[in-house]
């Protein structure tokens, strides 16, 4: 292997009872960029009568684990993070690519038990329910040890599946009962991972983790706003956070283990954590470089801002969603276009040079007024003082629809509608050259808007386009086979007599 890395555990294939291929449907940079791998990796290989490897969806490894070079049918469990809706058509490629099959029903005791989870199949599982023994719904922490028990002790195939059905947040779809999600009470009581994997490679290399050679740290999980669009928001409650005592033996030990100078802060709602300062402190004092990915604007002050620029931090993210004030209103979001700038002001005056800020275009009641606010609000932080080319970043996504949200039932805005305000939104940018738009793909939209509503009857698209090379125009030849129109699906809006495919899913 050409990439070396730090903390990288191999263990005698013939000294365990269990060997989990640990999956992640994405490029390796991506994947270990995210802390459930970490997180995973460590709690299985903690256990010394089981193997965990890693297998990404990356074309370097071909397909095979990062530790011994196996490939998925070697292992006894395939246990794959699905984040995303868009990830799913990977995932049957990573089957496909082991001889596995892909309809949970044609496999038998000689293949692997394949189990998923994460944000998107706890919120609607039902898209891979056909494709997957077991599904984790909510968080895995407490019930870990139950699971991995009865992967060593089931004698077969069924009596395993059999037995997952009894734990709490594991939903095995081969029958369709209600299932309550799993999580965990106090954050003090969950693992935190510490011996992070470290790649030792160039921060310009393709292997580079998104955010470098750093150590990813836990501060909050779950929020406390309710916007009425986000997933974490609602299948993620309660907020939850990290004592500070419990966080600096974290990163006592996590430096300790990994040798880096960086921290990142994660947590959907980190930026409300009670000691938010402390903990900077901490780490900004003991010489670390530090980095918080996205900050509420309400709690952005002096003080916040200049610890984060003395540990080496140089963009401040915002998440206004919308420019209008009023959107911002009915969807849930209490923030006003003064408190954003206030933040602007705030973080330029200690520094910061270079602001990103968070949109969605396609809210349910939203007018082609609304897109103007997005760029008023943008030209109103650059006139803060950010005045070089591209110092104000728009990150524009589209409104998808989510199981278990207040806005679960809108449909995805009709797509003519969603083109002409992206074309309007790129016009009046492409205006000010203090600001830079990035927008989502529209046809990614669909098809995500799609899957995080739909039933078992999308697990034959995703099979056909990941059979078809996962594309885009993949997805169109297997929407053509199954005679279903994605946009159709995705656009429409449902009535709350309407049957949820997720209804059996309780996330409270
Ligand atoms: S959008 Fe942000 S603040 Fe709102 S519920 Fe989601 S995570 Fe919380």
């Amino acid at each position: 292997m050409l990439i070396k890395e730090f903390n990288i555990v191999k263990k005698n294939w013939r000294e365990v009872d269990l060997k989990f291929a640990l999956c992640y449907p994405s490029v390796y940079r991506v994947g270990m960029t995210c802390l459930a791998v970490h997180l995973l990796y460590e709690l299985l290989n903690m256990r010394r009568n089981v193997l965990c490897e890693r297998v990404f969806f990356e074309p370097y490894f071909n397909m095979r684990s990062v530790e011994s070079n196996r490939v998925l049918s070697d292992f006894d469990v395939v246990g794959f993070s699905l984040q995303y809706e868009v990830d799913y058509v990977n995932f049957v490629r990573m089957l496909l690519s082991s001889n596995i099959p892909v309809y949970s029903r044609d496999r038998d005791d000689s293949h692997p038990i394949v189990i998923a989870g994460g944000p998107a199949v706890s919120s609607n599982p039902e898209p891979v329910a056909p494709l997957v023994d077991a599904i984790v719904i909510g968080e895995l922490e407490p019930i870990i040890d139950d699971i991995l028990n009865i992967f060593i002790d089931s004698e077969d195939r069924e009596s395993c599946l059999d037995e997952l059905m009894s734990v709490r947040g594991v939903y095995v779809p081969r029958n369709i009962y209600p299932v309550k999600r799993s999580w965990i009470k106090s954050l003090d009581d969950a693992h935190h991972a510490v011996a992070q994997i470290i790649p030792q490679v160039r921060s310009s290399s393709r292997f580079s983790p998104i955010f470098g050679r750093a150590f990813l740290l836990e501060v909050t999980r779950g929020c406390k706003w309710a916007c009425k669009f986000c997933l974490e928001g609602f299948n993620y409650r309660p907020f939850r956070e990290r004592s500070l005592h419990v966080i600096e033996e974290i990163l006592d030990e996590g430096l300790r283990r990994t040798g880096v100078d960086k921290i990142v802060i994660i947590g959907s709602d980190a930026s409300d954590h009670s000691e938010l300062e402390d903990v900077c402190e901490y780490i900004v004092s003991s010489g670390l470089k530090i980095s918080i990915p996205s900050m509420r604007a309400k709690v952005v002050d002096e003080k916040i801002i200049k610890l984060l620029v003395k540990g080496g931090q140089r963009t401040l993210t915002l998440a206004p969603e919308t420019g209008s004030e009023s959107l911002r209103h009915y969807i849930g979001k209490f923030l006003s276009n003064q408190d954003v700038i206030d933040a602007a002001k705030i973080a330029y005056s200690c520094g910061i040079r270079n602001i990103k800020l968070y949109f969605i275009v396609g809210l349910p009641n939203e007018t082609e007024d609304d897109i103007k606010s997005i760029f008023d609000l943008a030209r109103r932080v650059a006139d803060v003082g950010f005045s070089f080319p591209r110092s104000v970043r728009l990150t524009v996504s589209i409104f998808i629809p989510k199981a278990h949200t207040p806005f679960q039932w809108y449909g995805l805005e009709d797509p003519s509608i969603l083109r002409s305000r992206i074309k309007l939104l790129r016009r009046l940018c492409a205006g000010d050259r203090r600001i830079e738009l990035r927008v989502m793909r529209l046809r990614e939209a669909v098809i995500q808007a799609f899957l995080s509503r739909a039933g078992r009857e999308a697990a034959s698209l995703i099979v056909d386009a990941a059979k078809f090379g996962g594309s885009l125009s993949a997805w169109r030849r297997a929407e053509k086979i199954a005679k279903i129109s994605i946009e159709r699906e995705a656009t429409s809006v449902k009535s709350l007599e309407d049957y949820l495919p997720w209804g059996h899913i309780e996330v409270a």
